[in-house]
């Protein structure tokens, strides 16, 4: 179990740049330092300071534990060596005849995950809109054993009632888990909202640079610990000290770049609005998104993802993607640079076929830190030279 110590009653950025991490206490390093160890030495046979070896444990990767599990309001947190390991650790939960409740606009790799791979050991999957609490009342069985809801989705951006959820499964054995990426802590602490999990893919907001992959799950119940942690040390999915040493210090700002990432994709999303060429934009701090009051009410912001589909099907959405100059054509998000991509094609090929399969003329902006006026004025420069026909105003 990981402690968030001395700094439990401080502001969050406080918790950010302080929580678990205290001074080095051999040597005062004021920043944990990375244990680039597999072994730690024992004063006699079983007598050690609480380190063995490096798979079951390391003291950077129990410092970014600690700071996050702090971040989220949990009583612990376990770090993976990317997202899908720590979906993949949660699955370890199931066992065959277990049926699993998905977000049909899920992360393409977590469907992949369970429909390609958890599915085949006779657990079912099964896609429902989690925006609408009646499907989910409709689809709950009692074999249910989790509902795995993500909000804002991805790339929909669609916005699901975690605490309307928690209400529904409340009487239920089902465990609420929730993929807090698109949030990050800082906007969104899903367990205080009632879910039982919380799930990460800190490769995005939490570590917040483009540099690291990792994944995060936080929970208040020991026995689930105790049960994710044997699976962890006995299947080996962790992350190595320096990963967790870049995800920490990515984790000191997440405050100022989750304000600047904000403010930033409420700037694109109104630009975007008032272009012809655009016909629809999915963000949900838009006073006219169908999620906007959820959000403003789970939420205390609203993230930098912002979604849009154009008039002129593929090939505009294609050649507007292959246009930008300071969005950079690439996957992933939440990084300080920003991001364009097309979901069909990149993103969520995995999900072509199934409830999930997204429009051929979307595209999915990760909204960086850079200077507002150029994020928009790329955007407009790149509509213009993609959609001819459309006067950019
Ligand atoms: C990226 C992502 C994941 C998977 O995480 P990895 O670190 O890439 O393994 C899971 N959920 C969401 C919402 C994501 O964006």
């Amino acid at each position: 179990m990981t402690e968030s110590g001395s700094w439990r009653d401080a502001a969050f950025d406080t918790r950010a740049i302080h929580a678990g991490q205290e001074a080095d206490p051999t040597t005062g390093a004021v920043i944990t330092p990375i244990y680039q160890t597999s072994t730690f030495v024992q004063e006699a046979v079983g007598v050690h300071k609480g380190y063995e070896y490096g798979r079951t444990d390391n003291p950077t990767r129990s410092a970014l534990q600690g700071l996050v599990a702090s971040l989220e309001e949990g009583q612990w947190a376990l770090a993976y060596a990317s997202g899908l390991a720590a979906s993949q650790n949660l699955s370890y939960l199931l066992a065959p005849g277990d049926h699993v409740m998905l977000s049909d606009d899920a992360y393409g790799g977590t469907y992949r995950l369970f429909a390609k791979i958890v599915g085949r050991y006779g657990i079912e999957i099964e896609q429902v809109d989690l925006t609408d609490l009646d499907a989910i009342r409709a689809a709950l069985r009692p074999s249910t054993k989790f509902v795995w809801v993500e909000t804002p989705t991805n790339p929909y951006l669609k916005i699901v009632d975690i605490a309307g959820v928690a209400g529904v499964v409340a009487d239920h054995p089902a465990l609420l888990v929730v993929d807090n990426t698109f949030a990050s802590p800082y906007l969104q602490r899903p367990l205080t909202l009632g879910a039982d999990l919380v799930i990460h893919s800190t490769t995005k907001y939490l570590g917040g640079h483009s540099d690291v992959v990792g994944g995060m799950v936080i929970g208040n119940d020991a026995a689930i610990h105790d049960d994710l942690k044997f699976h962890q040390n006995a299947a080996g999915a962790v992350p190595g000290p320096f990963d967790c040493w870049l995800t920490m210090r990515g984790i000191k700002t997440l405050g100022v770049r989750m304000d600047r990432h904000g403010s930033n994709a409420m700037a694109v999303a109104r630009f975007l609005q008032e272009q012809e060429a655009v016909e629809r934009v999915y963000y949900p701090g838009l006073p006219d998104h169908p999620g906007h009051e959820i959000a403003a009410r789970q939420m205390s912001g609203f993230s930098g993802m912002v979604s849009f589909t154009l008039r002129g099907g593929y090939e505009a959405a294609a050649a507007v993607a292959a246009s930008t100059r300071v969005f950079a054509l690439a996957e992933s998000l939440g990084g300080v640079e920003s991001l364009i991509e097309h979901p069909g094609v990149m993103t969520h090929a995995s999900v072509a076929g199934t409830k999930g399969e997204v429009e051929p003329n979307l595209l999915r902006l990760s909204v960086g830190i850079e200077g507002e006026r150029d994020l928009v004025d790329d955007l407009r420069q790149a509509l213009r030279a993609a959609v001819p026909a459309a006067v950019a105003r």
